[in-house]
């Protein structure tokens, strides 16, 4: 999921905000809280969504896709945004696609990344 920078500047704002944290449980569970992630213990059932999460707020991606919802199948369209991203000619972009979105400014990346 593509994050918006208004999305981004609540968290940072969030995260600077802080709060009191007596040991690193506590710490844990107030970054979850911070970066929108229901703190659950024991950690191991949300590391993994904490650092999804935080990768996507730094580093926001999408993904070239044919475009379904116009029936459009000669076009790649952004994941996230829906935006038109390049035409599709013998199954490959006709030219070179943005490394980031034009729209949402997401990092485009392949299946194979
Ligand atoms: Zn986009």
């Amino acid at each position: 999921m593509t994050q918006t920078s208004e999305e981004r500047n609540a968290v940072a704002a969030r995260l600077r905000d802080g709060g009191i944290a007596r040991n690193v449980k506590e710490a844990y569970t107030l970054i979850l809280s911070c970066v929108g992630i229901r703190p659950q213990l024991p950690a191991e059932t949300t590391y993994t969504d904490a650092m999804a999460r935080l990768a996507d707020l730094i580093d926001p991606t999408c993904k070239p896709v044919v475009d379904d919802v116009h029936g459009m199948d000669d076009e790649l369209v952004c994941s996230e945004c829906g935006c038109f991203l390049a035409i599709v000619v013998d199954g490959k972009p006709s030219e070179p696609l943005y490394r980031y979105c034009p729209v949402c400014g997401a990092r485009v990346v392949s299946d194979d990344e």
